[in-house]
């Protein structure tokens, strides 16, 4: 069995208890490798070792930054295949998503940044009678990134590429259910050029691990993607401590179809895609879709063809749409969101069943795509995220309505509406309650624009200098020189 280890001032280090999570391959149930179990004190290991560092990595030219990226996404990139291999046996996700999604984009990432640190400058503003201010824009010192199961490698380095670019040691914690890639980035990153002690990851429980990050006196800023349950003690902890804090939290999010679109090929594979990618555990997934009248039974009459369509299988093979779900305990919270959803009255169109896989995947835990209609907008399967392929439909008549529909959750993540209309699109951009707004497409993503939620969807954004910003303090010099 494969044993990970954490990554501690440069080297691999067993964790002091000398304690282990198993780390499961969802697809067939069975236990692969082992996992630190990790606590405070390896925690502490960590952020001395950053500490240490960090004045050399803060002091380091930005291009010289930007040069260990830069290696570090090569790397990654020549051994691709090993990555995308190891995403999909963690995490159940089909092989051919992470070799084409997950791995790329977290390539793209290390990528960006590189670039964003020789990019990112501070702002000057002369003052009318000789004078003028400066702002610098200076690393915080240590910071916490923690990031959670679903898109694992491609949101830990969302996180911890900023906050190296910026100049800041990092102590890292991906999530204790998807470690592989973290560990594997972890086994690079000597050969990319970073110092010792600059980039540690420690695994872990969040409870053990993640708290410890958080409530240690020596991080002073915590970038956190998780569910909005976690954000919240994360917010409770580091609030009474002053620290920065970043978080992406979860999203119940809609997608709204007018009846003046055109239901071509490509608007209905988008649509689908935008439900059920990645199993609809991305937290980006359009979970609510929302149908005008005029053209509810057209475009459901299309809809559940395409998803009837989707194959579940084996991740291993090329003609899976959708794979496990990530773990034993989040098959058995999507079984029970669909439970309800009968008890709340919802009439399931397709699916709404565990998927029986044969062969090597017979005890793995597969989810049908699952259509669910005739749901009141206020009920629980309309409110809650379930993070899972699970999307209901919801007619609407006009687009005061639609508005009021989407907006009418605690959640503020992403919209997307499908409208030829654009002056229609324009006004519901306006007033959707969202930190992000997609028109006729979805996940369709630019690294330069602000990422994140409003609401409980998330406090912040990531993402360009948004991040840049974030890892760093501003600290502003006024010079009279009129004097
Ligand atoms: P969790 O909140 O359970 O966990 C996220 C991370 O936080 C994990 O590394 C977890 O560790 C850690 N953690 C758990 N408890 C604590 C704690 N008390 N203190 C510090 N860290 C802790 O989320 P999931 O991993 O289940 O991820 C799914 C959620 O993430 C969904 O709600 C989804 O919407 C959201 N998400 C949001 C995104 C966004 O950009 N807005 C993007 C992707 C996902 P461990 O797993 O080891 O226990």
């Amino acid at each position: 069995m494969l044993t990970l280890s954490n990554l501690i001032n440069g080297e691999p280090r067993a964790p002091r208890g000398g304690r282990y999570l198993e780390v499961t391959d969802p697809a067939t149930g069975q236990a692969y490798a082992q996992c630190p179990d990790s606590s405070a004190e390896d925690v502490a290991d960590a952020v001395d070792a950053a500490a240490h560092a960090l004045l050399r990595w803060s002091t380091t030219p930005a291009d010289a930054r930007a040069r260990c990226l830069s290696r570090l996404a090569d790397l990654i990139e020549a051994r691709i295949d090993e990555f995308a291999a190891a995403e999909s046996r963690d995490s159940g996700k089909p092989l051919a998503l992470a070799r084409s999604l997950d791995i790329p984009r977290a390539i793209a990432n290390l990528r960006f940044f590189a670039a964003a640190a020789t990019q990112f400058a501070g702002e000057a503003h002369a003052m009318e009678h000789g004078a003028i201010n400066y702002t610098l824009r200076l690393p915080l010192g240590v910071v916490g990134c923690i990031s959670p199961w679903n898109l694992p490698l491609y949101l830990f380095t969302w996180k911890i590429a900023p906050a190296l670019a910026a100049g800041n040691a990092v102590v890292a914690k991906p999530s204790e259910v998807t470690p592989h890639t973290a560990w594997l980035l972890g086994t690079l990153v000597q050969e990319a050029g970073f110092p010792d002690g600059i980039f540690n990851i420690v695994h872990g429980s969040g409870p053990a691990v993640g708290e410890a990050i958080v409530v240690h006196d020596a991080v002073k800023a915590i970038s956190f993607t998780g569910s909005t349950r976690t954000g919240i003690a994360i917010a409770s902890a580091a609030a009474p401590r002053l620290k920065k804090v970043s978080l992406e939290l979860g999203g119940k999010n809609p997608a709204i179809v007018f009846d003046d679109v055109e239901l071509n090929d490509k608007t209905m594979a988008t649509i689908v895609r935008s439900g059920f990618a990645n199993q609809g555990e991305i937290c980006l997934c359009g979970s609510r879709l929302l149908v005008q009248r005029g053209i509810y039974e057209r475009f459901r009459a299309a809809y559940l063809e395409r998803v009837r369509a989707l194959r579940v299988g084996d991740p291993l093979e090329a003609s899976s749409d959708l794979g496990a779900l990530v773990s034993k305990p989040h098959f058995d919270k999507v079984m029970d969101c669909i439970a309800r959803a009968r008890a709340e009255g919802g009439t399931v169109l397709v699916g709404g069943e565990q998927v029986h896989v044969d062969g090597r995947c017979a005890d793995g835990w597969f989810v049908a795509p699952t259509v669910i209609e005739g749901l009141p907008v206020d009920s629980a399967t309309n409110q809650d995220e379930i993070f899972g392929p699970v999307v209901t439909l919801i007619p609407f008549d006009t687009e005061d309505e639609a508005l009021a529909i989407a907006n009418g959750t605690p959640y503020g993540l992403a919209a997307s509406l499908w409208t030829h209309d654009i002056s229609r699109a324009h006004r519901m951009a306006a007033k959707l309650d969202f930190g992000i707004v997609w028109i006729n497409c979805w996940m369709l993503r630019d690294l330069r624009t602000p990422f994140g939620g409003s609401k409980q969807s998330g406090v912040g954004r990531e993402g360009g200098f948004d991040a840049m910003r974030f890892f760093t303090e501003a600290r502003n010099v006024c010079i009279d020189h009129g004097l």
